[in-house]
Order: structure tokens, then C-alpha cells, then sequence
């Protein structure tokens, strides 16, 4: 049966990208399988669905992939959390601190209502740094984060626990130490 183990070999690791010592967690390989994609999205189901959310961010890029089929498969909606300059309508935006410099994400101004419970999807953790902006900016606007989730977790670099400082529940299909 295909299982988390399933996964995680379909997960290529290339090193030295996008500069020396790291060690990149490809998952082009594992969206290439269907029947990996599809247990990916299975998996990550069940533990965004139990917290009644109404809807689906995602985190640009690689979080659209598993953001976007994740909401077709329960059936709600999709909201695009992009670099700044990317969205057409008005947005509201937050900064965040990089090892080197700063980013920004945002979100349509109108994309959500008051009462909406927001699951935030991408790829992988790492520091949190992303999707800890990505909580802070959602809350912003009056919705809840009640859980993010992701594919894979970087569990050494700490940020699922500062996601979870945040009383955001974390969850996560697989780690690469
Ligand atoms: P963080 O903000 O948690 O440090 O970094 C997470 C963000 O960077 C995510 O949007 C993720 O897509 C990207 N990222 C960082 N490292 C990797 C990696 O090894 N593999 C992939 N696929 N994405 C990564």
C-alpha cells in the first residue's frame, strides 16, 4: 500500500540549490506520479477538514499546486497568497524578515469575509518565517488560521514550533531531517 514512506521517495533532494550546503526538497517528482499527487492530497484531507475551515490559501508557488487540489477535493474555495506587485486588485500585504533582507506577501483586499476559517497550504516549512506572515496577514483581515499544512516539515529548522507559538495547529505528511 502506498504510504507516507510512498512519498517520501517520490521527493527528490537536490544539493546545492539554490546555493551551496542546502540541500532543496524537490517536489516536482512527487506532482510528476499521479498516484503519489493524489495520496499527498488524500493525506493532507482529513486534517484540514476536521477543522471546519471554509476555505483554502495557498502559498505562491508550489502551494498552489497542493492548495488548489486540495480545495476541488473538499469542495471549497482558493485564495492565492503571492509576492508583492503579483495580484491585480487592491491588496493588504505584510513584510517579513529574510536571512538576507525582507519579502512581502499579499492577498486581494476582498478576498475574505468576515467568519471565514482559513487553512494555509504550501510545499514545505522551514524556518515558518512564510507561513507565520502568512498567519499574521490572514488574521489581519478578521479571519481565522486555525491550521496550515504542508507536505514536507524541516523539523530542525523550528518552524512548525513557531507556527505553533501562534496557535496555529501544524501538520505536516512527512520530515527531512
Ligand atoms: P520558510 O519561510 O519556512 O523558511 O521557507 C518555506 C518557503 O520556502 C516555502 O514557500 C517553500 O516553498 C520554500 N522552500 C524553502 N526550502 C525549500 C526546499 O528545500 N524545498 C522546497 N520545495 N521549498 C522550499
Amino acid at each position: 500500500a502506498m504510504t507516507a514512506q510512498t512519498l517520501r521517495a517520490l521527493i527528490r533532494t537536490i544539493p546545492d540549490y539554490p546555493k551551496p550546503g542546502i540541500q532543496f526538497r524537490d517536489i516536482t517528482t512527487l506532482i510528476r506520479d499521479p498516484a503519489g499527487f493524489r495520496l499527498a492530497i488524500e493525506m493532507l484531507k482529513p486534517a484540514v477538514a476536521r477543522h471546519g475551515v471554509s476555505l483554502i490559501a495557498g502559498i505562491e508557488a508550489r502551494g498552489f499546486i497542493f492548495g488548489a487540489a486540495l480545495a476541488q477535493e473538499l469542495g471549497l474555495g482558493f485564495v492565492p497568497i503571492r509576492k508583492k506587485d503579483k495580484l491585480p486588485g487592491r491588496t493588504v500585504g505584510i513584510n517579513y524578515a529574510l536571512e538576507y533582507g525582507s519579502d512581502r506577501i499579499e492577498i486581494h483586499a476582498d478576498a475574505l469575509a468576515a467568519g471565514d476559517r482559513v487553512a494555509i497550504i504550501d510545499d514545505l516549512i522551514a524556518t515558518g518565517g512564510t507561513a507565520v506572515a502568512a498567519t499574521r496577514l490572514l488574521r489581519s483581515t478578521g479571519a481565522e488560521v486555525p491550521v496550515a499544512a504542508f507536505v514536507v516539515d524541516l523539523p530542525a529548522l523550528g518552524g512548525a514550533a513557531l507556527l505553533h507559538a501562534e496557535s496555529v495547529d501544524v501538520f505536516s505528511l512527512l520530515a527531512f531531517e
